[in-house]
């Protein structure tokens, strides 16, 4: 029987976290050690390191409800750019304790392709989410403290838009009544929590450039609306300060190390579809100041994950990925040309060519639309057939589409050693273009973005037009529908000075449209774009097309079921 992840995972000895760094620049005075396998890295003292590495962006076709192997694509991938000889760092998102007890199991790669150590990184970890999970509840405890002596902010208890929150799957919790208990215990409101990886403390510090950044930021999120439907901010009951103080060591970013030891940043990890999806700036950019290759992933598929990064992420830290990596599967193209999820694992090479254009529109957006290059790499599971793998290289050489299989999930970085030379040639390709342009010109990295990188719409449109930029050019919609509600707020945000922020999308990962069940490269539809709300800290407004959970429930057999812990304290079943 194949081993699982956590049995792979515990055959490595990890190399000491202090060596890990040594080998990655960084010296013993710039870590804050949490035991001997994580640490986190004091970035204020590289301040004025400049960034000078090459970023590359993970991203993925519309995937199947399993998902497609991006992180585990990220860990083959930096491993085998770290084996060709290239200094490599690695940043990935910090998995949440919903699906870690849920459905997915462990986020921390998969096979032969994980970073350690994987227990603690799937668990606590270093705090962090406690960390944001307690901000978060300060802040939601702060405001109906300042309704129950007095409320001088005249604050409509029901326009409170700020809930508490939790780590875990819980849909008990979705909505709730409290302050129950009479005049001595709170005042009566309906509330409810989310999960906390979908708390806009999260993505505040994910996008975070520094602790007065992060401050400012808190300070901008809205929390509630007055008697006249004003906007109430976390400075208007005067909270910043003390939520701050909570995220101090959370907002640095935490090293660790892939089975391979090549060293990885784990940090951060907003929701990706009412947030922006991707592991913390800190972490790319400190990533792009210590190594010549970094490579990160961005949530969902490519029309969500990879738009958010370039839209929203590198917009406002002015950088750009020199190459993009899609991962695709054998099962997502066959999914995403209608076959039952039952069926997936059986030979099929008919449904493959029909699943394709999914993955044709995504490299075209990556290329047409953002101005990147990209390789698409294909992630190779057991139950692909000889006859699928060759049907697909052949239909995508005949594409002109740069198509490499990766098997790091079952060999490491052995697997990936092709992927690697691919992004390394796209990103060399690139430079060579970007010289010819201008003979001055020195080597493109990620901090030089001009040249190529473009972005879905512009940030001085209006909301609306921002929006049908982003629906017509990269969902291929053709327009978009506001119901009556939206066009009020499309409206009222542009009243309360919000027009000029980037857009943060949320929409199904499963479709380029917004229904679910519009698979492959669906045309002839509209976007309806239902409710928007202002994320004025993370500085995103957030274009709600459907219901999003943002508190989700557990399965019939939750992975919980199977996770256990031996007498002498190793855990089990974690994937
Ligand atoms: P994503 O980041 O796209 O959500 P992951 O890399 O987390 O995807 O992979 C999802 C799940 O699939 C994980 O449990 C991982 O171990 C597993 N997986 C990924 N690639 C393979 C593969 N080639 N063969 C078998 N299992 C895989
Ligand atoms: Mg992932």
């Amino acid at each position: 029987m194949a081993k699982t992840d956590i049995e792979i995972a515990h055959e490595v000895t990890p190399l000491p976290i202090t060596e890990v760094a040594q080998n990655a620049g960084l010296s013993p005075d710039l870590l804050d050690l949490y035991g001997n396998t994580k640490a986190k890295i004091n970035v204020a003292a590289l301040k004025d390191k400049p960034a000078r590495g090459k970023l590359i962006l993970v991203t993925a076709i519309n995937p199947t409800p399993a998902g497609e192997g991006k992180t585990t694509t990220s860990v083959g991938l930096a491993d085998a750019l770290a084996a060709e000889g290239h200094k490599t760092m690695l940043c990935l998102r910090e998995p949440s304790l919903g699906p870690v007890f849920g459905m997915k199991g462990g986020a921390a790669g998969g096979g032969y392709a994980q970073v350690i150590p994987m227990e603690d990184i799937n668990l606590h970890f270093t705090g962090d989410f406690h960390a944001i999970g307690a901000a978060n509840n300060l802040c939601a405890a702060m405001l109906d403290n300042h309704i129950k002596q007095g409320n001088l902010c005249n604050i409509d208890p029901r326009r409170i838009v700020w809930k508490r929150c939790v780590d875990m799957n819980d849909r008990q919790l979705r909505h709730v009544v409290d302050g129950l208990g009479g005049v001595a215990n709170g005042v009566p409101r309906e509330d409810g929590f989310d999960i906390t990886v979908a708390s806009e403390v999260m993505a505040c510090l994910c996008l975070a450039s520094d602790i007065a950044d992060l401050k400012a930021r808190l300070a901008r999120m809205v929390v509630a609306y007055t008697y006249d439907r004003e906007p109430v901010t976390v400075a208007d009951i005067q909270a910043q300060g003390a939520l701050c103080a909570l995220l101090v060591d959370a907002l640095k970013p935490n090293l660790v190390q892939t089975l391979e030891h090549t060293p990885a940043l784990v940090h951060g990890g907003p929701f990706a579809n009412i947030a922006h999806g991707c592991n913390s700036l800190q972490a790319t950019l400190t990533a792009l100041k210590l190594a010549d290759y970094v490579v990160t992933e961005a949530g969902f598929g490519a029309d969500l994950g990879a738009e958010k990064f370039v839209d929203i992420v590198c917009r406002q830290a002015q950088i750009a990925p020199n190459a993009v990596v899609l991962v695709a599967t054998i099962r997502a193209l066959k999914y995403n040309a209608g076959v039952a999820k039952t069926d997936l694992g059986r030979e099929n090479c008919v449904a493959l060519e029909a699943g394709l254009p999914n993955l044709e529109r995504h490299v075209h957006n990556i290329q047409q639309v953002f101005g990147l290059p990209v390789v698409v790499a294909l992630n190779v599971f057991a139950s692909d057939t000889p006859a699928e793998i060759a049907t697909l290289t052949q239909l995508c050489q005949q594409r002109g589409i740069e198509l490499v299989t990766c098997e790091a999930w079952a060999q490491g970085n052995a697997g990936a050693r092709e992927l690697a030379r691919s992004v390394v040639a796209l990103c060399d390709k690139r430079d060579a273009t970007s010289s010819g342009a201008d003979a001055a010109a020195t080597s493109d990295t990620a901090a030089t973005p001009s040249a190529h990188l473009r972005y879905a719409y512009n940030l001085d449109e209006s909301i609306e037009q921002k929006i049908i930029d982003l629906a017509t050019k990269v969902y291929h919609a053709d327009g978009v529908t506001f119901t009556p509600v939206a066009q009020k707020q499309l409206k009222q945000l542009t009243d309360q000075g919000f027009a000029s922020l980037p857009i943060c999308m949320a929409k199904t990962q499963y479709s380029f449209s917004d229904d679910p069940t519009a698979l492959g490269a669906p045309d002839n539809f509209t976007i309806t774009v239902r409710q928007l709300k202002p994320a004025a800290g993370a500085g995103f407004i957030v274009v709600y097309t459907g219901d999003i959970m943002t508190m989700p429930g557990l399965p019939k057999v939750p992975a919980a079921i199977n996770i256990d812990v031996t007498d002498d304290g190793t855990i089990t079943g974690l994937f």
